[in-house]
């Protein structure tokens, strides 16, 4: 029979009582209860306290009138030696007031000495409170494990976290949303969420919590602030919990990085899609431009102008040099130009290119050169590096307009491993530096990350095309070079170029290909160009020059053509892109025909010159549109004499 233990052990039980026969009466009562017990007697308060340390008991039985202490201070010893073992006081008549005294005082139960067939029972319930307590305590126990499980899986996520209550003040954060602000909890827990907000409109968050409330979850995109005053992005999403009045539980992951990923590809495909634009403008106004040049040059060379229509003549020439320049400009930010590179001496350049920006800033800026001692020699497009300049000047007049300083100076920078440390960019080597710094107004953060960007200005409409800074951002880079800005909102703009500086021995060697005027020649030469006028230009320039010519409009054409007439002809030149048959489709029919034929391609474009570039020989080069006649006959006439050494 199941003796209502609960695991069958016998139940320890201590008694102290002064009375031997009191205790002789309950231990048989005890006995003969359904309980199995071991049973320890102490008569007095020394053999009480010796069994309470010396074992542990389930159940304290105490008289309350005991010699020289009486059950109030049994209890206190019981609680403190034996803490949670249920303490029943077994007594005569006491007094209602000091057992209500004693039960206060944390006893378990009162049984009268004459009532004790009750014993057995307020046993009974006072080991099922401890159970009862024992079980409890176990759920506690595993619930407040299982918080602190969750509450170390919440400081530990990736993600932030929060609970927010209807007003947006932030009751529970977590270690990640810390880290990503920058803040510490306590902190954080003074806070509302518009104080980490950076919503334009103040009026937002309410409105949101409103939101959340009616749908009951939501996930959206924000910026918040980090104590530092700079900004990440979050995808937040939450849960609306009506319990406790209202709560808002959010977790926040940080999308920053991936933002900026984004960002980037889209600058990429944008910078991808302008440089499109601009090559497939650049071709035809390329064909416009060699037409204009050629017959510019063969008036001026001709003719017997008076002072003032050679003067006119020259003004078509140099606006028709400056608009091949800035089709050039434009197609170098999108690295599809090939440079007219030489090697130039830096300080050269800014110092010609003073007077241009004497005009460009006006009178109320002050320009200042600081040129280096130093010879600071590049490999440089002359042409493009004064576009740089020239577009820097521009931006720092817009800057300046109630005038200012324009500093340009010139320099050596050792750029090494620290450098690099320092500065998070560069590349080892010595670079003939540039730095040109105006004291106009100066950017803001977002400016200065944007202005590189093709279309970006912050200029109204028909003063910028945002295209400045995109082309000068091309042509440094296109040189190998590095561009760096440095600015502060009223404090001005410092912008500093870097190139690669050329060694001494190279200068010499490339030095060494001067510049003469083209010589004539008498050899045929096979024109293929699909543009009529540029046909017809390009025909007129080597007639002059006393070239025989035959011309052909596409590549069928030029197959045919050269087939009848492959003896006389000495040179094909021929533009890469045209109808039917493509410069390259022909070139390589031709080829079998006669395998070391003269090809002269033209292009405005650099792109389809190099994709082709290993399948030509050395027999074939490139002439860069628009092209310039002296240019075209000295390259002409350079071939052709190659082929005669052979
Ligand atoms: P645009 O001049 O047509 O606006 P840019 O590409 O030349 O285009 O410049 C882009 C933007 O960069 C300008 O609109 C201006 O906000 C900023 N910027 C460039 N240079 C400076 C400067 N020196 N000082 C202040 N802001 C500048
Ligand atoms: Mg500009």
């Amino acid at each position: 029979m199941n003796n209502g233990n609960i695991d069958s052990k016998p139940l320890r039980i201590l008694h102290v009582e002064d009375s031997p026969m009191d205790a002789e009466i309950i231990r048989e009562k005890l006995i003969d209860s359904r309980f199995s017990v071991s049973l320890d007697w102490a008569s007095n308060e020394q053999e009480y306290v010796y069994f309470l340390q010396s074992g542990s008991y389930d159940i304290i039985l105490a008289d309350f009138h005991l010699p020289g202490f009486e059950a109030p201070a049994a209890l206190g010893l019981a609680q403190s030696y034996c803490p949670g073992a249920p303490f029943i006081c077994v007594s005569g008549a006491v007094g209602e007031e000091k057992a209500v005294e004693l039960l206060k005082q944390g006893a378990t139960d009162y049984i009268p000495k004459n009532g004790l067939d009750k014993l057995s029972l307020a046993i009974q319930r006072a080991l099922d409170e401890v159970r009862e307590r024992n079980e409890r305590h176990l759920a506690e126990e595993a619930l407040r494990k299982s918080e602190e499980r969750h509450r170390t899986i919440l400081h530990t996520a990736m993600d932030g976290f929060w609970i927010v209550d209807m007003e947006g003040r932030l009751l529970e954060v977590n270690e990640t949303y810390c880290r990503m602000s920058g803040y510490s909890s306590q902190e954080l827990l003074a806070m509302r969420v518009p104080d980490l907000e950076a919503l334009e409109d103040a009026g937002e968050t309410a409105a949101r919590i409103k939101r959340i409330i009616e749908k009951g979850q939501d996930r959206f995109e924000s910026r918040h602030h980090r104590k530092d005053d700079s900004v990440f992005d979050v995808e937040v999403s939450v849960q609306y919990r009506p319990d406790e009045g209202g709560q808002i539980v959010a977790f926040l992951q940080d999308i920053s990085q991936q933002r900026k990923l984004e960002e980037q590809l889209r600058q990429a495909q944008k910078m991808e899609a302008i440089g499109q634009l601009a090559g497939g403008v650049a071709h035809d106004f390329n064909n416009i431009l060699t037409v204009i040049m050629g017959y510019a040059n063969l008036l001026s060379m001709k003719s017997n102008f008076n002072a003032s229509e050679k003067e006119a003549m020259d003004h078509i020439i140099s606006a028709a040099d400056k608009a091949a320049q800035l089709t050039r400009g434009l197609l170098a930010f999108s690295r599809k130009q090939v440079m007219d590179a030489k090697p130039v001496n830096v300080n050269d350049i800014a110092q010609q290119v003073q007077k241009f920006l004497a005009r460009i800033i006006g009178e109320d800026v002050k320009l200042k050169a600081v040129i280096n001692v130093a010879i600071l020699m590049v490999v440089a497009d002359a042409g493009q590096l004064e576009q740089v300049l020239m577009n820097l000047a521009a931006n720092a007049r817009d800057a300046m307009p109630e005038g200012g300083e324009l500093t340009i100076e010139t320099g050596l920078q050792h750029i090494d491993e620290t450098f690099i440390e320092h500065h998070g960019w560069g590349k080892p080597g010595r670079y003939a530096l540039i730095s040109v710094s105006d004291t106009g107004c100066g950017m803001d953060e977002d400016t200065r990350n944007r202005i590189f960007e093709p279309f970006f200005t912050t200029k109204e409409v028909g003063k910028g095309t945002g295209l400045g800074m995109a082309i000068v951002h091309g042509i440094v880079n296109q040189h190998n070079g590095f561009i760096y800005v440095y600015s502060e909102l009223g404090k001005g703009t410092v912008f500093k170029i870097f190139l690669p500086l050329l060694e001494k021995e190279k200068v010499a060697e490339i030095e060494k290909r001067v510049e003469e005027p083209p010589k004539n020649g008498t050899e045929t030469i096979l024109i293929v160009e699909d543009d009529p006028s540029v046909r017809k230009v390009v025909s007129d320039v080597l007639i002059d020059s006393g070239y025989e010519i035959i011309t052909a409009e596409d590549g069928q054409q030029a197959i045919e053509k050269f087939s009848e007439n492959r003896t006389r002809i000495k040179l094909i030149l021929m533009d890469m892109v045209m109808p039917k048959k493509s410069g390259l489709e022909a070139y390589r029919e031709i080829r079998l025909l006669k395998p070391d034929i003269r090809v002269l391609f033209t292009s405005g474009y650099t792109a389809d010159f190099i994709q082709s570039r290993g399948e030509l020989d050395k027999d074939a080069e490139l002439i860069m549109k628009p092209v310039k006649p002296h240019d075209l006959l000295r390259k002409i006439r350079e071939m052709l004499d190659r082929e005669a050494d052979d």
